[in-house]
């Protein structure tokens, strides 16, 4: 037996060569930071690759949340998922926004538009969903609502980058979107992030905001933040972007035998792929039903680890169960029987470009019995 350790996820890595004559580039020109020619090409890079109008750097894709709200001057209550990392929900805080968290649809992991009215109050000004594990959003009746009530909608679209919906980008849906670049994801730049948005003069805007709100030597347009980020992972970013789409090609052949073999498994569901959509197989979610698979999801996890197969229980537990967000009302476990079996049925196989077949038939013999 292979005693190697298959972790959940393994970074897309540059060609280090390549990466080092780009790094000779920038210490020739000693300029490492502060919107360099690397970063204003990877800014247009992604624009065209996305198939986005605009695209603004960030270094993580948690400030670009923040940021976000800041820029849209959303206040009071703001509707979101709890289904989801924590940064979605720490941005609220952060923002002095109190989190309203709505359940969601088994279907999907995201945010049941069906129940986001109820949950609207006069505080209310914004919705803040989750493309979870990259799978859309129903983005045209979250839409339909945010318009009825005079709402600003902010996608946290860290699990989305490169997703379609019939050949146009999912970015393009609500005021804006944020994008993660952190080294779990389906595209790195080690640390780093992006908001996409719809016009120049909120590029304009978002790009003051984030270098402290400076719109010249003298002049600052507001209450900026530092979040930029600098040449040397811009330059990271730009040869990642180019390997991008094969890593993103084997991760479907990875999620191809998956699902060949865990069809037949009485007890395991975990998600087809949507016609008219290109996904990015950022994540390999699966759901265990303990009566009928016969082992609870917490041992076969336990199992798996035991095998150095390293699962995660994304997203376990629920934000709405962390201590900063229990005391709300709209964390009350009622009020989120969805999310909540979600949360205690999952495991994220692992899934990243570089597993081997050997790896596959490895995790696969684990959960076959
Ligand atoms: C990764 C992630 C973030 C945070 O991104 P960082 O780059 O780690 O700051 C935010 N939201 C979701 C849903 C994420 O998965």
């Amino acid at each position: 037996m292979n005693n190697k350790f298959i972790t959940v996820t393994s970074p897309l890595l540059p060609d280090l060569e390549t990466f080092h004559g780009m790094l000779k580039e920038i210490w020739e020109s000693k300029f490492i930071t502060n919107n360099g020619s690397f970063h204003k090409q990877l800014e247009k890079e992604l624009a065209a690759y996305l198939k986005v109008p605009y695209v603004s750097l960030f270094t993580n894709g948690t400030l670009p949340l923040i940021t976000a709200l800041q820029a849209l001057r959303v206040t009071g209550e703001v509707i979101t998922t709890p289904y989801s990392f924590v940064a979605t929900t720490h941005a609220l805080w952060w923002n002095g926004i109190k989190p309203v968290f709505v359940d969601v649809d088994p279907n999907t992991g995201n945010l049941d538009p069906d129940k986001i009215e109820a949950a609207i109050t006069p505080k209310t000004t914004a919705i803040m969903p989750v493309h979870v594990y990259g799978k859309p959003c129903d983005t045209k009746r979250i839409q339909e609502i945010a318009d009825r009530y005079g709402l600003k909608v902010i996608y946290d679209a860290a699990h989305a980058f490169g997703v379609e919906v019939d050949g146009e980008s999912v970015l393009n849906a609500g005021d804006m979107s944020t994008l993660s670049f952190h080294a779990t994801k389906v595209y790195n730049t080690i640390e780093g992030g992006a908001m996409v948005m719809h016009d120049e003069k909120t590029k304009q805007r978002i790009d003051y905001l984030k270098n402290f709100g400076f719109a010249g030597e003298t002049t600052v347009v507001g209450p900026g933040i530092n979040s930029k980020m600098d040449e040397v992972r811009s330059a990271y970013g730009i040869l990642n972007l180019r390997q991008v789409d094969d890593a993103i090609s084997a991760r479907k052949e990875v999620a191809i035998e998956y699902r060949k073999v865990l069809r037949n498994v009485e007890g395991i569901t975990f998600f087809d792929d949507i016609p008219g959509v290109k996904h990015n197989y950022s994540y390999f979610p699966i759901f265990i039903d303990e009566q009928k698979y016969g082992m609870s999801r917490d041992d076969l996890y336990m199992k798996m680890r035991e095998a150095q197969v390293y699962g995660r229980r994304y997203f376990y537990p629920l934000i709405s169960e962390f201590s900063t967000y229990r005391g709300l009302e709209s964390a009350d476990p009622k009020n989120l029987p969805n999310a909540h079996k979600m949360a205690n049925t999952v495991i994220c196989l692992p899934m990243h470009h570089a597993l081997s077949k050997e790896d596959i038939q490895r995790i696969l013999s684990l959960i076959v019995k």
